[in-house]
């Protein structure tokens, strides 16, 4: 694993429609004190270069990083999270707009890839407060679903940590749709 899994991960979302080509970021930790993160405002097919933040003090050296680098930081400070991705997945979003129960028992893929999801209320993208309200659930989920605005997740690697995204986003669309052709 290293930092181009995260640069790898990026593109992916961003080909499968999780993301806008300036949304969504992803990390990966490295050792005890730092993480690197994808950069702020660099097309997400384009990355070539992350952020390398230190956990403690936040600072950075490289590109500046993701506006979401506090919640990143807090989530690895609460849990044992080795890589993180956040994705604006448009499925999840609209379900739990919609109020529709995401049973993640229901479907094999979501079944198998997480172990707990949650939820925080719509929060400023890039806050203080978002990054406090998802690390707080952290702690008993590593799925957690941003109200209006996307779904963030964390695993062993940046790819588990899709995975679990990609699972969520599955078992949305599943339930929305179901719901149209009652
Ligand atoms: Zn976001």
């Amino acid at each position: 694993m290293s930092c181009d899994d995260v640069i790898e991960v990026m593109k992916v979302m961003y080909q499968k429609g999780m993301i806008t080509v300036l949304s969504g970021n992803a990390s990966i930790r490295i050792g005890d004190k730092l993480f690197c993160i994808t950069p702020s405002s660099v097309p997400k097919h384009k990355i070539s270069q992350l952020a390398l933040v230190d956990l403690d003090t936040l600072s950075w050296s490289g590109p500046k990083p993701s506006i979401e680098y506090r919640m990143h930081a807090l989530i690895y400070r609460n849990t044992e999270a080795k890589a993180i991705v956040h994705a604006h997945s448009p499925w999840t979003v609209l379900a739990t707009e919609l109020g529709l129960e995401l049973d993640t028992r229901r479907y094999v893929e979501s079944r198998y890839a997480i172990q707990k999801v949650s939820k925080v209320p719509p929060l400023e993208a890039g806050s203080w407060d978002l990054a406090r309200a998802v690390a707080e659930k952290a702690k008993e989920a590593d799925t957690i679903i941003l109200e209006g605005h996307g779904a963030i997740a964390y695993g062993k690697d940046p790819w588990d940590a899709l995975n679990k995204l990609e699972a969520l986003e599955y078992l949305a669309k599943l339930e929305v749709l179901k719901r149209e052709r009652k």
